[in-house]
């Protein structure tokens, strides 16, 4: 983009200058309808969504026996919801805001398997795949009991079979642990912000790792250049996947259980605020479109990124999606928050949310580390950096005068969406960054 086309925007869309200025910025997205039209907008239904609710349910026979972990669940990937009054309290202390609503922590940090959001649509999209090709080949029927999928025929095939992702990281882990567990052959492109520890953790699983010097979307754009000219090979394409859209969704259905089990109503007079950190877009924007279908107007979903990398932000607020990058306003992408480190957006979430997102908001690499520390000390739960993204959402839409998140009925809920794998040492060094941060 050329300065006089940037000098347009900037006429437009004055906020840019403050996402220019790398500020930690509130937009509200005009173009937010109803629920039901921008639903109907999408071509994604709810039957879409509950069938791959139900697919899920038919492979828990086999996840819980290839990973104990999850067998007290029965064989269910889903994370906790968790009441955080401490970290409520301490927040309001720091940015002397009132937060009258409630505040939850949706803790995706603690998912089973690969311990992030991706667990959620990574997970789904190889399962998927995987029941594809035995239907195709014979070797089940929807009917079967799913601990099948074990057995040594099926990772016979499976071996002949490649599964292909690009990643900043814990997708790659997501990925890699459920195909190489299934028996596939599976490669992981990994962008220059991936974390040694993950490609570490992937190698020893067997999986093949390609490092790239350069960004997420080099790595996503080799991986797929690799996997398109190989017809076995599978490519979980992150920008443009619907079952990575569809696995994220049912979440949805997941969290409405857990509300009503914990008591919680969601209606228009007790609106639910979601704030979602983002990267590319497909796990935030496949959960709030779940959310969406669950609780249609009621539920108010907000995406987080970092102010060096607000991608989906520059994208939605400009209409561009795609085909705008934040270096294009001299946004250098860099970020700590290395699963939020995107330049670009996925226009297929993007043109999917424009009626149905509330808005976005940006958070600097500072304040996620001051965050990071401030819920280790007060709630004792660890988290890594870009899960943090979600936690200044209710100061952004109470500071902001967003309509009724100031309201006492109010839940406001931060979506952490990663943490449990980070080796303590690591998350040794993040919390000593959030405290040398906080004295400051
Ligand atoms: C990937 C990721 C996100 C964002 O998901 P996108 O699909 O890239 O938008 C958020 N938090 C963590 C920890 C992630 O790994």
């Amino acid at each position: 983009m050329n300065q006089n086309e940037i000098s347009e925007w900037l006429n437009k869309l004055p906020l840019l200058q403050q996402i220019i200025d790398k500020n930690e910025v509130l937009w509200v997205n005009p173009l937010n309808g109803h629920s039901d039209e921008g639903i109907s907008q999408s071509g994604i239904t709810a039957a879409d969504v509950k069938d791959a609710s139900e697919r899920l349910r038919r492979f828990a026979s086999y996840i819980q026996t290839v990973f104990p972990e999850t067998r007290e669940a029965g064989g269910i990937i889903e994370s906790p919801v968790t009441e955080i009054p401490k970290m409520k309290t301490a927040l309001a202390d720091k940015y002397a805001t009132d937060i009258p609503g409630t505040l939850l922590l949706k803790q995706d940090n603690a998912l089973p398997i690969s311990g992030s959001i991706k667990a959620r649509g990574g997970i789904y999209e190889v399962l998927k795949h995987a029941e594809t090709l035995a239907l195709l080949h014979g070797l089940i029927t929807t009917e079967d009991d799913y601990a099948k999928f074990a057995e040594p025929e099926f990772r016979n095939l499976f071996a002949k079979h490649k599964i292909a992702v690009g990643s900043t990281g814990n997708l790659g882990l997501s990925i890699g642990i459920m195909s190489a567990q299934l028996g596939f052959n599976v490669t992981v492109h990994m962008s220059a912000d991936a974390k040694q520890w993950k490609k570490d953790l992937l190698r020893e699983k067997g999986v093949t790792v390609v490092e790239y010097a350069d960004d997420y979307s080099k790595a996503v754009e080799e991986g797929r250049r690799q996997a398109d000219a190989d017809p076995l090979c599978h490519f979980v394409d992150d920008e443009n996947s619907i079952d990575l859209f569809l696995g994220y969704a049912v979440a949805g259905e997941r969290l409405a259980a857990q509300m009503e089990k914990l008591g919680k109503t969601v209606d228009a007079d007790h609106p639910l605020f979601v704030y979602l950190p983002c990267g590319v877009g497909g796990g935030p924007g496949g959960v709030a479109f779940g959310l969406k279908l669950q609780f249609g107007d009621n539920v108010h979903c907000f995406f987080a990124e970092p102010t060096h990398a607000p991608c989906m932000t520059i994208g939605m607020m400009t209409g561009l999606h795609d085909q705008v990058s934040v270096a294009d306003f001299g946004l250098d992408n860099h970020t700590a928050a290395d699963g939020l480190a995107v330049g670009t957006p996925s226009a297929f979430v993007g043109k999917k949310m424009e009626p149905l997102l509330a808005g976005c908001y940006t958070i600097s690499d500072e304040t996620m580390f001051e965050l990071l520390t401030l819920i280790a000390d007060t709630e004792e739960i660890r988290l890594e950096p870009s899960a943090l993204a979600g936690m200044t959402g209710a100061i952004q839409t109470i500071g902001n005068e967003v309509p009724s998140a100031h309201s006492p009925n109010a839940t406001h809920l931060v979506w952490a969406t990663g943490g449990s794998m980070v080796p303590e040492n690591e998350m040794d060094i993040y919390y000593g960054i959030g405290k040398a941060e906080s004295r400051k």
